[in-house]
């Protein structure tokens, strides 16, 4: 074979290996030690709207002002440095070139999500002088995977609230209870436990029917909302009683916030289907004290002020004494 055919079925190698570059469904990125772009493949071009002759030769960041140059770069220099490949996750940067996303089943998505992986390209003398970046369109696992942790996210919310009141179920705020306990004796912290319980709250149902009874629960539950701080912790405990964990808050404190629910409730007409019904709470309190060796103990205190406050006339509040 002559020198001239060896050369001859070279150029014609190269020139199909370039074209299998130019269509392969990954986006293909070729920059030198200035960051300039020198080879930019058709995935390339019809995500960005922009064809090879545009930017060639031009700088990166220039053409794409959007990229962390500082990020982007500590990348690459390791790339160029010590001749290994560097890598970026979409969980990690959601993208490095922002193309709009218009696949049809993730249209969900706004952007296309991105793998990258950035790869040396040594020359003969083994310096590494050019870098190429492989852009992998990983939109439908993204979307796929936000998708299923927005849903997890809403079955985890249901799973811990109480579907009439829209507090926090009695399995759920007891986790919290029990949370609350365990910092409360590590920080030694003091935080109060209120029980709260409708006052006679059987003749709702029997005289106005359940669902006059279910509105008045909802009622409660939303006056104990309204009335408490973004931190405290409220739930359904049973029936139509209520429990609220009142974090870094005395009993002294709890008094002065349980008073004015009490007070509000008591002053407030609950109106359903043309009927009015008036209505008021027992509530009994109970500060965490260092004798109480176990949250079933704080429960225990808390409700046995509540029963103080039912047998000494209801509509009032009680905190817990020892000896009561
Ligand atoms: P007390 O003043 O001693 O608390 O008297 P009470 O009538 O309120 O007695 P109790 O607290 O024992 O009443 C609980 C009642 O709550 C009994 C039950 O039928 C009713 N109940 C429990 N859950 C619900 C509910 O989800 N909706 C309605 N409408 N009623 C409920
Ligand atoms: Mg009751
Ligand atoms: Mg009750």
């Amino acid at each position: 074979m002559s020198n001239q055919s060896i050369a001859g079925n070279e150029f014609q190698e190269f020139h199909s290996f370039m074209g299998m570059l130019q269509n392969l469904d990954v986006g293909l990125v070729v920059l030198d030690r200035a960051y300039n772009i020198q080879l930019w493949n058709n995935f390339m071009e019809s995500h960005s709207g922009i064809n090879p002759y545009e930017v060639r030769n031009k700088n990166l960041f220039e053409v794409f002002a959007e990229i962390n140059q500082d990020w982007f770069k500590h990348k690459a220099e390791c790339v160029f440095q010590l001749n290994t490949r560097a890598f970026t996750t979409w969980e990690q940067r959601p993208f490095l070139f922002k193309f709009k996303n218009y696949r049809p089943i993730t249209g969900s998505a706004e952007f296309m999500y991105q793998n990258i992986t950035i790869i040396p390209l040594d020359s003969a003398t083994g310096i590494v002088e050019k870098i190429g970046i492989i852009v992998y369109d990983v939109t439908d696992v993204a979307v796929n995977k936000l998708e299923l942790k927005a849903i997890n996210a809403e079955f985890k919310k249901l799973s811990r609230t109480d579907r009439l009141t829209g507090l926090y179920n009695r399995g759920y705020w007891e986790e919290c209870l029990i949370h609350e306990f365990k910092r409360d004796k590590r920080t030694k912290s003091t935080s109060s436990l209120v029980m709260l319980d409708i006052d006679h709250f059987k003749v709702v149902n029997d005289r106005h029917g359940h669902p006059a009874g279910d509105v008045v629960i909802k009622f409660v539950a939303d006056a104990i909302t309204m009335n408490m701080r973004e931190t405290d912790i409220a739930g359904r405990y049973g029936g139509e009683e209520y429990a609220i964990i009142l974090i870094d808050t005395p009993a002294h404190a709890a008094n002065i916030f349980v008073e004015r629910l009490r007070e509000y409730i008591q002053g407030s007409v609950i109106k359903y289907q043309g009927i009015e019904i008036n209505l008021t709470i027992s509530i009994g309190i109970a500060e965490l004290t260092p004798e109480m060796s176990s949250y079933k103990e704080w429960i225990d205190c808390s409700d046995h002020a509540l029963y103080y406050a039912k047998e000494h006339g209801r509509n009032q509040v009680k905190v817990y004494q020892k000896g009561d």
